[in-house]
């Protein structure tokens, strides 16, 4: 069986929760159009019977640390340079490709690399030609692909060449899961994508979420959950006129995670102001930022 750690990295927005996602035919990693969305290592387990079982890793995107809030997602960065078997670098053709030549350069890679350059449907004139000649030469590219991860045939491709560059080995984790997160975690991003859905350029930033209970009944899963912000004034934008825009956070979430769990579900959000979460060791420990 071909079996390899194969992990994710980029800067933000690249498109490495989106083409986690293609990948695994299966909402894992939660996707905006906002930077920074994404804040912990999700792993996801493609799994083939006795052909292979790839364990992906999504990243944050790399960016320097602000708030300990971002010291975690780059420790997350960092955890999923270790055990790598083979590393995706994912570029938006459209950025500029000196800056993410650092970026990949620091990584110090050693292990095989595949450059992938996405986003080639909003591509204009030469772009990808042009990204493609400047990453070739690189030393940390092993292979380069230019994909959209919109498009299901160029996922293909690049799962054929991800299957020839990893090892052979035994399965590391049951061929039946999806990920080694547990539920709870998936529902809580769900309802923060939501957040990144309906909220202006700030409001997200300052918010973080956190399951409470998650109890499985006969034909309906119970959960409840808040949602955390660092003022009274971002509770009640969240909030809304008349609890409007709550409710819908609540609508959009509890369709999600009724598809991604598949059981009907009854979810009840509160929102809760906690100050500085973002900078507060014990906080960001019980909101899973370890
Ligand atoms: P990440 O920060 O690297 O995880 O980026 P995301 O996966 O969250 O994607 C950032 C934005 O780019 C989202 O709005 C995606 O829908 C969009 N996106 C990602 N890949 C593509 C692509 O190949 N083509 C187009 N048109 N949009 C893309
Ligand atoms: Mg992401």
């Amino acid at each position: 069986m071909k079996v390899g750690f194969v992990n994710i990295f980029g800067k933000p927005n690249a498109g490495k929760s989106t083409l986690l996602n293609a990948i695994m035919g299966e909402k894992m990693a939660i996707v905006s159009s906002k930077v920074q969305t994404t804040r912990h290592r999700i792993k996801a387990f493609l799994n083939k019977e006795d052909e292979y079982q790839v364990i992906f890793s999504d990243t944050p995107g790399i960016i320097d640390p602000k708030y300990k809030l971002h010291e975690r997602m780059m420790g997350a960065v960092k955890s999923a340079l270790e055990d790598a078997d083979l590393a995706l670098l994912m570029v938006d053709v459209r950025d500029n490709l000196e800056e993410v030549d650092e970026v990949f350069s620091a990584l110090k890679l050693k292990v095989p690399c595949i450059v992938v350059l996405n986003k080639t449907d909003l591509a204009k004139g030469n772009q990808v030609k042009e990204a493609s000649a400047f990453f070739s030469s690189k030393p940390y590219c092993t292979k380069i692909i230019s994909i959209s991860a919109l498009n299901i045939n160029d996922i293909e491709r690049l799962l054929k060449i991800i299957l020839d560059l990893i090892p052979e080995g035994a399965p590391f984790y049951s061929q039946e899961d999806l990920s080694d997160l547990p539920t709870k975690f998936f529902v809580s991003e769900l309802i923060r994508e939501k957040i990144y859905q309906l909220f202006g350029e700030e409001i997200p930033y300052h918010t973080a979420v956190l399951v409470n209970s998650y109890k499985e009944q006969p034909s309906i899963v119970k959960i409840q959950a808040d949602i955390v912000v660092n003022r009274e004034t971002q509770k009640a934008i969240i909030i809304g006129e008349k609890g409007k825009l709550i409710k819908e956070i609540g609508t959009l979430a509890r369709k999600d995670i009724e598809a991604f769990i598949g059981t009907k579900v009854y979810l009840e959000l509160f929102v809760k102001v906690k100050p500085k979460w973002r900078d507060n060791e014990l906080k960001l420990k019980e909101f899973g930022y370890q």
